[in-house]
């Protein structure tokens, strides 16, 4: 069981099971949303995830495809859930209270990377997503219950 929670601590999650795999994502819209170099995420099936607490405190933005949850007080990135897959949770690491016993495979989406931002470590580089998006959607549990 892992469990994160916002910087105000008003909401707090917890996830079942193991974490998909995980990636820093240098997407313009994850530096803007996360106002940060990268953003490292993982995702979940949404069977694995639920909110402990303040789940009335979490908003959303809608862009496209896909719902961005944060906390309407303190203003914390917390969750994006996305319409053409309800099933799946795409969660940032950052508001975890726990080592989630991985950690990331690889940078993606480097084509978009902040101009002011080197990569220094030897994981591998995609220019956009590694392979497909269904690669970064997938879920341990989803690939468990695929065997
Ligand atoms: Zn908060
Ligand atoms: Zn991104």
């Amino acid at each position: 069981m892992l469990t994160g929670r916002c910087l105000c601590e008003a909401v707090a999650y917890e996830i079942e099971g193991e974490l998909g795999p995980i990636f820093n994502c240098h997407c313009s819209k994850c530096r803007r949303w996360h106002g940060s170099a990268f953003r490292t995420r993982a995702s979940v099936a949404a069977h694995q995830f639920r909110w402990v607490r303040g789940e009335a405190s979490v908003q959303g933005y809608t862009g496209g495809n896909v719902t961005k949850h944060f906390c309407s007080t303190c203003g914390s990135n917390l969750i994006s859930t996305y319409a053409d897959r309800p099933s799946v949770i795409g969660l940032p690491l950052g508001g975890l209270d726990q080592h989630p016993g991985a950690t990331p495979q690889a940078h993606i989406f480097v084509d978009s990377k902040s101009p002011w931002h080197e990569i220094t470590d030897a994981l591998p580089q995609y220019p956009q997503w590694p392979g497909d998006e269904a690669a970064v959607r997938q879920t341990s549990s989803a690939s468990s219950h695929d065997g």
